[in-house]
């Protein structure tokens, strides 16, 4: 479909498709398997520019538009799909709301190193309690003179063990509920601030998904990322952003999935042929394809409405929906065409199911997708 980019988008698509395959995909397999975070990686990623590819070079980004961010998540999830996230957590959730509703003092002072690697970001919205209903964020942040005190927990944060930045959402007024929440921007060593639990998880093992835990947090005024109690629309407006990264994760997990199928059924031979000969085999290829196709094309348009101002809310909830479920679909389909070996670590297909899993679910499950895309077309 290169019809439908330009020859920078193109460019910037093919330069990440090799470097993921020269240097993410070859180390995929052991680092998820350890459990291993690819810093060297991320440190790398950061040098390309791949660390804030859609943010301005005043602030350490490359420049690009959105849609070659999107490309670029692809590429990555399809020969890491945790390095997938890895990036999309850092890139979505925390440089883009600093660049978005930062000061211009917060954008000089993070964002630099945010943009070029040299810092991992995470966003901590997620709670015990908090999870579709993220409104129900229990994490408190009090006034007390000149300082914020926060305390709680939050749960679940991509990237929460390495990251030196955090964005952290917090209850300011619990008494107006969703209009009282606020966003801070915490940094690693903040006294009050450590890392808890970190969760043992199906899939994308290659990332931490991290416990926070705030005990009489100290924070100066300046932390305070936005408006007091305009944190819960900043956080809406972040995940609009996030999901497209997702679905740009699950378009490489499908993608990923295809290409590793139609590797396999032209190699395997069964009945004194290739397992590509027969029907049943063609068909589920045809059905993967068309899926994937379908989903990049959704994750194509609410891109480019978001790189034109137009609002995307909407779009990105279907493209989310629609890849994701995708990814797991055609994930599934690879085993099946692998047969018992597709159901061995020996191929990739089976890494690729447990992280296509986790795409329905984080940034908002399909169900929660569902309630979006209803309640725009509803009103
Ligand atoms: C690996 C991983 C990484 C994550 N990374 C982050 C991160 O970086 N930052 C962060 O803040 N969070 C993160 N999360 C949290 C993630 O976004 C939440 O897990 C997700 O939003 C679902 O919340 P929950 O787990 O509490 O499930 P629940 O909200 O308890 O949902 C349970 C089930 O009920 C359904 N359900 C809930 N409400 C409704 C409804 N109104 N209508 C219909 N069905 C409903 C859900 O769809 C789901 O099927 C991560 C989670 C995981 C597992």
């Amino acid at each position: 479909m290169d019809y439908l980019l330009t020859d920078e988008q193109i460019m910037i698509r093919d330069m990440v498709e090799k470097f993921s395959r020269e240097e993410i995909g070859p180390q995929a397999r052991e680092n998820q398997e350890k459990g291993i975070f690819p810093q060297d990686i991320v440190k790398k990623a950061g040098e390309l520019g791949l660390m804030g590819v859609a943010y301005p070079p005043e602030y350490g980004g490359a420049g690009m538009d959105f849609m070659s961010y999107m490309l670029a998540i692809e590429q990555i999830s399809r020969y890491c799909a945790s390095t997938g996230v890895i990036v999309s957590a850092h890139s979505s959730l925390c440089v883009d709301p600093i660049f978005r509703f930062g000061t211009e003092e917060q954008k000089k002072k993070y964002l630099p190193d945010l943009c070029q690697g040299k810092k991992i970001g995470c966003l901590a919205l997620t709670e015990p309690g908090a999870g579709s209903d993220a409104g129900a964020t229990k994490t408190t942040a009090k006034l007390e003179g000149d300082h914020w005190v926060l305390n709680g927990t939050k749960q679940f944060t991509t990237n929460g063990n390495e990251a030196e930045v955090s964005v952290v959402i917090a209850s300011t007024d619990p008494a107006q509920k969703t209009r009282g929440i606020s966003a801070f921007i915490i940094e690693k060593g903040t006294p009050g601030f450590k890392v808890g639990k970190l969760e043992h998880k199906l899939g994308i093992k290659s990332t931490s998904t991290a416990e926070f835990i705030l005990e009489d947090c100290k924070l100066g005024k300046e932390n305070l990322l936005g408006e007091v109690n305009k944190g819960f629309k900043l956080s809406m407006v972040t995940l609009d952003g996030g999901r497209l990264g997702i679905a740009s994760q699950a378009l490489g997990i499908a993608r990923a999935s295809i290409d590793d199928s139609i590797k396999f059924a032209k190699e395997r031979e069964q009945f004194d042929q290739p397992i590509a000969n027969f029907q049943a085999i063609q068909w589920m290829i045809a059905d993967m394809c068309t899926e994937y196709e379908a989903s990049w094309l959704l994750t194509y348009r609410a891109s480019l409405m978001k790189d034109k101002g137009l609002p995307y809310s909407k779009e990105a909830a279907m493209a989310k929906l629609k890849a994701s479920e995708v990814a797991s679909f055609c994930a599934a389909k690879a085993i099946q065409i692998h047969g018992g070996y597709g159901y061995t670590t020996e191929f990739d297909v089976e890494r690729y199911l447990r992280d296509a899993k986790i795409t329905e679910i984080y940034e908002g499950t399909s169900e929660i997708m569902r309630l979006v895309i209803s309640a725009n077309m509803l009103k």
